[in-house]
């Protein structure tokens, strides 16, 4: 299968807990509180690795974890950080999200995207005394991991795609003139997967795709074509490859031909684009005579044809040469700008819905911050649900819970906690 994008899911590190701990005196049962704070999570980070040319690793690795922060401890020790976790994909890959959204382009070498980001670590006892509250034996639960479902989607980014046949030597030219390691083939079907290779050449490298699937009715969304061609879009320059050599019986005029056709069908807009002619396959003897009826072939169009053997290398520089002019003197077509929406803003505390559920009777609470809120709290300690108490009367839950016919008892869901409602204040 051809894979121009993934579904991966990322989580975040969430943050470590907060410790609840107490100093150590002589004589004395309990000190103050010395709980140090949790360590912050890691985030999943997407970064661009020059190294990629297709998403075909998200086949076997699906979902990204990045560690946890680690707990706090006594005598206000922070925990460690979790380590961050970084993913490496391929220049021009779009980072989008569940809803459909263009997180993020990444066209450049190196660029980052944070896809999710560690869960703050709670904070230690230390930061929960006060004057009546002097020994506060809870701390703070760290932060959630944040959890996403991620799609990736690669464009290839080629200045010179490579149009042939299958087996006119496209993958073995590729694997010559860079460092790509494209798969060679010896039977009728192309790899399936365009294959990039990056040229170094003074004065300026390009960028050179492989095209497999350009096939008699490719235009016509036959088979894998059509997918491959979308690929191709941008690319500045084409370079037919033309088999020569007469074996299998094949007619090196007719090839040249019938893919040029499919590419005006496709396209005429890129069959219109700059174009020379490879003719490969030269070291085999009798390659002469095809090489002729090439030439005439091609001679209508004003295609330039260059005689190589990608086997033994004969003819390859010069064939660089003429496509790195090619490169240089024709413009790039216009990139597609793609509209990149940032994430939603946070909200706060008080943005939060309120509904009662009358299947379960229970009345449900939720919002981002709120939900994270009680999933930091420690609920076993009761200073930290008095806590949670007065911060709900604040921010007026308590009473739009009352006013929607809450009672002293009534149960209530905030995210993945349920508790009793209690409307004794002290
Ligand atoms: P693609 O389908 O266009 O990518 O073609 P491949 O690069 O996979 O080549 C198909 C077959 O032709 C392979 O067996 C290659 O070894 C062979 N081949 C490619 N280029 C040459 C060449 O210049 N000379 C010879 N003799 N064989 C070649
Ligand atoms: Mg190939």
């Amino acid at each position: 299968m051809f894979i121009d994008h993934a579904e991966i899911k990322v989580i975040s590190g969430r943050g470590g807990d907060g410790s609840a701990s107490f100093r150590r005196e002589k004589y004395v049962p309990r000190g103050g509180p010395d709980g140090g704070d949790g360590g912050r999570g890691g985030d999943v980070i997407f970064e661009v690795s020059t190294d990629l040319t297709t998403l075909r690793d998200f086949r076997y690795q699906r979902v990204f974890k990045a560690e946890s922060g680690h707990p706090g401890s006594g005598s206000g020790s922070f925990g460690r950080q979790g380590k961050d976790l970084i993913i490496p994909v391929p220049q021009g890959t779009m980072i989008i999200d569940e809803a459909g959204r263009v997180l993020a382009d990444l066209t450049q070498p190196n660029q980052r995207y944070i896809a999710a980001r560690g869960g703050r670590g709670g904070r230690g006892n230390i930061h929960f005394a006060t004057a009546t509250r002097q020994t506060p034996d809870f701390a703070e639960r760290g932060e959630p991991a944040e959890e996403k479902i991620i799609r990736l989607e690669l464009k290839l980014l080629a200045d010179v795609g490579l149009a042939g046949y299958p087996n006119a030597g496209k993958s073995t030219f590729l694997s010559r003139i860079s460092s790509a390691r494209p798969k060679i083939a010896d039977y009728p079907f192309t790899t399936l997967e365009p294959n990039l290779g990056v040229v170094d050449l003074e004065g300026g490298g390009f960028v050179v795709a492989d095209i497999p699937g350009l096939i008699e009715g490719a235009h016509q969304g036959v088979g894998l074509g059509l997918d491959f061609l979308k690929h191709l879009e941008r690319t500045r320059v084409i370079a037919y490859v033309v088999d020569v050599s007469g074996m299998e019986g094949r007619n090196p005029a007719d090839d040249f031909r019938n893919v040029r056709h499919e590419l005006n069908m496709f396209s005429p807009d890129l069959a219109r684009r700059n174009a020379l002619v490879i003719a490969n396959k030269m070291d085999i003897p009798g390659a002469d005579v095809g090489l002729e009826l090439l030439a005439e072939a091609v001679g209508e169009f004003g295609y330039e044809v260059f005689p190589i053997s990608a086997v033994t290398g004969q003819g390859v520089q010069e064939v660089l040469y003429h496509l790195a002019e090619l490169v240089k003197n024709s413009p790039a077509p216009e990139s597609p700008v793609i509209e990149v929406q940032p994430e939603e803003p946070p909200t706060s505390l008080s943005d939060y819905e309120l509904r009662y559920n009358a299947e379960e009777n229970i009345f449900e609470a939720s919002g981002v911050v709120l939900e994270r809120l009680v999933a930091m709290t420690d609920l076993s300690s009761d200073d930290a649900v008095l806590r949670l108490q007065r911060i709900f009367r604040k921010i007026g839950l308590e009473e739009r819970m009352k006013q929607a016919g809450a009672e002293q008892g009534s149960l209530v869901r905030i995210g993945q906690t349920e508790f009793e409602l209690d409307l004794s204040h002290e």
